[in-house]
């Protein structure tokens, strides 16, 4: 059985993934529809994602290239389809 200063951290550790888990459903609540679907489509097709390569994680808004380029293709999405189907193909790519 552990200590309870090992229950305390724990649960310390816990309660921060939660408050994390939280912020990151606030953040993507607050996406618009183009923003949410260009940030699926990079997670589906970035392959320098988390590398030096992707700026995504370095840029601050959606000014920055990658952010912009994504969202461009969100638009063009959504321009021929609506938003549910763009989100079902999104789906099936990803293996979901
Ligand atoms: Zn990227």
């Amino acid at each position: 059985m552990a200590t309870q200063d090992e229950l305390n951290e724990d649960l310390a550790k816990a309660e921060e993934a939660l408050a994390q888990a939280k912020a990151a459903v606030q953040a993507r609540q607050a996406l618009t529809e183009e923003q949410a679907l260009a940030v699926d489509l990079h997670e589906m097709q970035c392959h320098f994602k988390g590398s030096m390569d992707c700026g995504w994680g370095w840029e601050q808004d959606w000014k920055g290239h990658e952010h912009k380029e994504y969202l461009r293709k969100a638009e063009k999405m959504l321009a021929v389809t609506d938003i549910a189907t763009a989100r079902k193909i999104v789906r099936i790519y990803r293996g979901f």
